[in-house]
């Protein structure tokens, strides 16, 4: 657990109340930080909704051709290095800044919602029925003062959609999870973020099935050498269509280094 979930109150809302620093990638914004918690922490005591983007090369990718995507992630308040291939990227330009994966980042959400002295209402959304109630239940279980106050699964149609929409303005979650995939899950933030404007809001893509247990995370070991992209190529070939996006995306962030090199270089 994040050692800065410990820390009171007050030395909360002294740390960090700036904007983040940010690098570009491919022209997609990356905040840089060694922990995004504090400040997550700050904006939430201080009434200030956050949409959370958590990067990774495929979105990258996704957005260069996507320009409705493009302007979203640059509209969002926080987009975290979640992929390796950005923490690579930002390497090449000098950059050491530390992984911050969705699933790590959605983990420490929760664990400080379940905190008695914060106690924030938590909400759900996205994934399969069944999935998204197991892993509500298993951080109910974990987290016994957790304050869900919605569930719901993301294959809902038109009109369950209006009521989730009521449910969650009603409920005024502080911290909403949604886990429908890149890009619907950044479009569908984006669009009803109004409703719980001072709520941390983020994309957790396939969470909830590693929360439920339908599916593992990689191991620790591969974590480190940065290989979990991998490691879900290998447990799910269906991926490898996406997977494409990762050399190219090699590629490019290494042609956009290069001629940053060149605009650098007096000739
Ligand atoms: N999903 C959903 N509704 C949809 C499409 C997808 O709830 O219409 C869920 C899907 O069940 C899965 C998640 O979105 O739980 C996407 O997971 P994926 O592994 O693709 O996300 P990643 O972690 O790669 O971003």
């Amino acid at each position: 657990m994040n050692k800065l979930l410990n820390h009171s109150a007050t030395s909360m809302s002294d740390l960090v109340s700036q904007p983040l620093p940010e690098f570009k990638i491919l022209g997609q914004p990356v905040n840089l930080a060694t922990d995004y918690l504090p400040w997550l922490v700050n904006r939430l005591q201080q009434g200030i909704g956050t949409h959370v983007v958590t990067m990774n090369a495929e979105i990258v990718i996704q957005a260069t051709q996507n320009p409705k995507l493009s302007e979203i992630i640059h509209k969002a308040d926080l987009v975290t290095p979640d992929g390796s291939g950005i923490i690579m990227a930002l390497r090449l330009h000098g950059v050491e800044q530390p992984r911050c994966a969705g699933i790590d980042l959605g983990e420490d959400l929760l664990r400080l919602a379940g905190k008695s002295e914060y106690n924030y209402p938590v909400f759900f959304y996205g994934g399969k029925p069944a999935i998204v109630q197991q892993a509500a239940q298993k951080w109910q279980t974990e987290l016994p003062n957790l304050n869900i106050v919605g569930i719901e699964h993301g294959y809902i149609n038109t009109e369950e959609q209006a009521k989730l929409l009521e449910r969650i303005q009603a409920a005024q979650p502080k911290i909403i999870l949604v886990a429908l995939g890149v890009p619907q899950q950044e479009i569908w933030i984006h669009e009803h973020f109004h409703l719980c404007p001072e709520a941390i809001w983020i994309g957790v893509g396939g969470s909830f099935d590693v929360w439920s247990g339908v599916k593992n995370r990689a191991p620790q070991l591969i974590r480190k050498l940065d290989l979990e992209w991998m490691y879900r190529i290998a447990k799910e070939p269906s991926r490898w269509r996406r997977a494409l996006a990762l050399p190219q995306f090699a590629m490019l962030a290494v042609i956009e280094r290069i001629q940053h090199q060149d605009k650098l270089t007096p000739k």
